[in-house]
């Protein structure tokens, strides 16, 4: 299968460059890599974040591994120009409407967590969260004079139940390939989309008799997030409430180092990356934590290449390492951003 390979700015070519290495040693037969500028680096040499021939790499090729993007020489940009624009570009072409993000804390990092050691241990959770639609992109939008004279800005929640059934099933999908409980998170007390994400998701639940489906409201939800997190499995919601609460996870996970995710399409296509920035602070120093990106390889395995077995072995072999006692520098150690590939390495 072919990978497209998009590392960008900052740290994104660091971390993606030990993701590689990884997945060549456990899948190096079955993949081939091809390369593509993206973000400011694209923006520099080719006059776009997402040059055309970044884009038709991403529409053939079979996955996508990004490592991250943004750049500090492009802040005065206009906003179309801009590195951020990129990922948003690659979603919406490739129609990426489903974002899953599994926030487990490895047990040896227990102390890095923003809870309590005992409370975060518990925690192994993925947030399905709906991508392409919502508040973010519902229309009419905007700002406006009232007639008395005040501005006003105002937005609009929506979504079909087209939208809600297809998210719902990733949601219900992912349950049942993990502990088989889906909470659906919502805020169907006050808004009217909501009551029919509800009722929408409940109809699909027919379909996956084996899952169990709890329904929560999302002001609950943020609260059982940091109360008892160990009690998710597995959560699917809308736009705005997950892009809220799949960062409250990610906090709870420890280290922004540490996190993966993947954004799927239609037909098993997805685009992977470490859910962190270019962190521009670190780059170009060997300091950067490849734990996410390497984990966001093993999620790329298991989600677009049918290659779960291989996803195993690379997600036991970061708990090895860490077990082991390897850290990078945002979990306390010394360990270089290609040290930490060698101990993933060592220990597959
Ligand atoms: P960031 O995630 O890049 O960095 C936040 C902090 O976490 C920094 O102190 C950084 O050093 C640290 N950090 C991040 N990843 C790390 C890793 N793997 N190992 C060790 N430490 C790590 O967020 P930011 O500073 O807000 O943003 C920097 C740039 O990245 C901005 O241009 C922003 O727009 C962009 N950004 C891009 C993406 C993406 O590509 N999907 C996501 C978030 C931010």
């Amino acid at each position: 299968m072919l990978i497209a390979l998009l590392p960008g700015d900052g740290i994104g070519p660091e971390v993606t460059a030990e993701a590689v290495r990884v997945l060549e040693a456990v899948a190096g037969d079955r993949l081939t890599f091809e390369e593509a500028p993206v973000g400011g680096g694209a923006y520099h040499t080719q006059g776009h974040p997402l040059p055309p021939a970044t884009l038709d790499l991403a529409r053939r090729a079979d996955a996508i591994l990004f490592g991250a993007v943004g750049d500090p020489s492009c802040d005065a940009l206009e906003r179309h120009l801009r590195p951020e624009q990129a990922i948003l570009g690659l979603r919406k072409e490739l129609g990426l409407f489903a974002n899953l993000r599994p926030a487990r804390l490895f047990p040896e990092l227990a102390d890095a967590s923003a809870l309590r050691p005992e409370i975060a241990r518990e925690m192994d959770l993925v947030i399905v969260r709906e991508l392409t639609g919502d508040v973010y992109f519902g229309t009419p939008r905007g700002r406006r004079e009232t007639n008395d004279g005040r501005r006003e800005g105002f937005d609009t929640m929506r979504y079909d139940e087209d939208e809600i059934a297809r998210i719902a099933r990733v949601g219900f999908e992912t349950a049942q390939g993990r502990r088989g409980s889906l909470c659906s998170v919502d805020k169907a007390n006050v808004l009217e989309t909501s009551q029919l994400w509800r009722d929408v998701v409940t109809e699909v639940a027919a379909e996956y008799p084996q899952v169990e489906l709890a329904h929560m409201y999302v002001d609950n939800a943020a609260m059982q997030l940091v109360r008892n997190p160990g009690w998710f499995d597995t959560i699917v919601t809308g736009n705005l409430f997950g892009d809220i609460l799949s960062d409250q996870a990610s906090m709870c996970a420890g280290s922004i180092g540490m996190l993966p995710s993947a954004s799927l399409g239609q037909g098993g296509k997805g685009l992977y990356e470490p859910i962190h920035g270019s962190a521009p602070d670190i780059a170009g120093q060997g300091r950067a934590n490849p734990l996410a990106a390497i984990l966001s390889a093993a999620m790329l395995l298991r989600h677009s290449a049918d290659m779960a077995a291989e996803a195993d072995r690379i997600e036991a072999a970061v708990a090895a390492a860490l077990a082991a006692g390897h850290r990078t520098a945002d979990l306390g150690g010394a360990v270089t951003c290609q040290g930490m590939g060698d101990a993933v390495l060592a220990a597959l």
